[in-house]
């Protein structure tokens, strides 16, 4: 049951400054909203609003960091919406608290190529570690059928911005494509344009999806069939592997072994805190999993209390044990079945696993094969059958 906790400190109190914490950090502005997004982010507002949120985010930051005790986050992701959308004197100001207590491991800031500016790259100089660039296409009716604010010229101009920046600080780079577009958007051709032009360590590529709400979902246009969307996905999938890329997430693909951290941590099922209108937050304390979500309103947010608005649920054993299989088999860390039996009570028989295609066991791990990536949601629900099953016999 959701209950609303108005006060900071059962927020901050809900977490453990022992163990390795991450951070997400939400920004909730976009220059203009793109057809097809779901995501909380609003649009138009002035800079005086911008000015309040950044004061805001930092106050809880500041009580945030606090409680660290010294020790620097693990991972820190900044998303939106747009980060790019604040100034850089702000994103200085938000970094620089992140990092106070040490760099994290891992520290990506996401942009749009048209906010990418050059004066961000004192940025990288020591504090983000990573820029998550959203590229999407680069085909120009690509941008505009998905209603994207930059426009093909800036997108590149982004993209060689991007690449400077990697160059002189060397930071991580990982670019966003979207595919499943239509029979007019070839995507091994972005793969093909990207890759050749603006080299990274890092690519996600997502399907189109209509999400109610959203204007390309009340325009409802023609999208490619189920069976060609997967032949669409494995023919990038496949490019992207001879490209040497592998392909550790359903939409995610590392070089040389440069993973996205901050979100196998959240498939690995560990803790983070959100900071943010519209941010989650997951707290694993004294054998409760709670799950946090920070109401939606820029405007609540900017005249509320610290912390207020923030709802608070404590999951149920099963409902934890769900997210926790759903997480660790849609990527290569694999479902870690020691933490299943130790943390859940459920212990994986080599029976229970028969005719579970695309999986195997690894170094005690439940880990998918390119073709176990496939068939991922498909292959949780099963085993997730198997285990209520089982827990309900030894009840
Ligand atoms: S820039 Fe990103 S968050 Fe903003 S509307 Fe577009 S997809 Fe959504």
């Amino acid at each position: 049951m959701a209950v609303s906790i108005p006060l900071m400190c059962d927020f901050l109190d809900s977490f453990d400054y022992e163990e390795p914490l991450s951070l997400y950090i939400h920004v909730p502005f976009c220059d203009s909203k793109c057809s097809y997004c779901a995501f909380f982010s609003v649009s138009g507002y002035r800079d005086d609003v911008k000015s309040r949120y950044v004061s805001r985010l930092v106050g809880e930051l500041g009580e945030l960091v606090e409680r660290m005790k010294g020790r620097p986050f693990e991972t820190a992701y900044i998303g939106g919406g747009s980060p790019g959308c604040l100034d850089v004197r702000s994103l200085y100001e938000i970094a620089g608290l992140v990092c106070r207590n040490g760099r994290p491991k891992e520290f990506t800031v996401e942009m749009n190529p048209d906010n990418l500016s050059p004066n961000m790259k004192c940025l990288f100089d020591g504090l983000f570690t990573r820029l998550s660039l959203g590229v999407q296409s680069l085909y120009e009716r690509a941008l505009e059928f998905l209603g994207r604010n930059a426009t093909l010229e800036q997108t590149y101009r982004g993209l060689e911005l991007s690449q400077d920046i990697g160059a002189s600080t060397g930071c991580e780079l990982s670019y966003d494509l979207m595919t499943c577009l239509g029979p007019w958007h070839d995507p091994l051709k972005d793969v093909q344009t990207l890759c050749n032009g603006f080299p990274s360590n890092h690519l996600s590529v997502y399907a189109l999806t209509l999400e109610e709400g959203t204007p390309l979902f009340k325009r409802r246009p023609p999208l490619p069939d189920d069976d060609t969307q997967a032949s669409m996905l494995c023919s990038v999938w496949n490019a992207l592997e001879e490209r040497g890329f592998e392909h550790y997430e359903v939409s995610n693909f590392a070089k040389n072994g440069r993973r996205g951290l901050h979100n196998c941590r959240y498939w690995d099922y560990r803790p983070y805190v959100g900071l943010g209108p519209g941010a989650a937050s997951t707290a694993f304390k004294d054998g409760l999993v709670k799950r946090f979500d920070s109401k939606k309103s820029v405007h609540d947010y900017i005249n509320g209390p610290c912390f207020g608005g923030v709802a608070c649920e404590v999951l149920g054993k099963e409902e934890a044990l769900e997210e926790f299989v759903l997480m660790g088999l849609r990527y290569k860390g694999g479902l870690d079945l020691g933490r299943l039996e130790s943390e859940f009570g459920c212990k994986v028989t080599p029976s229970m696993l028969d005719g579970l295609d695309g999986y195997s066991v690894e170094n005690g791990c439940l880990v998918p094969s390119n073709e176990g990536l496939l068939v991922a949601d498909h292959a949780a629900l099963e085993v997730i059958n198997r285990l209520s099953r089982r827990l309900s016999q030894q009840s």
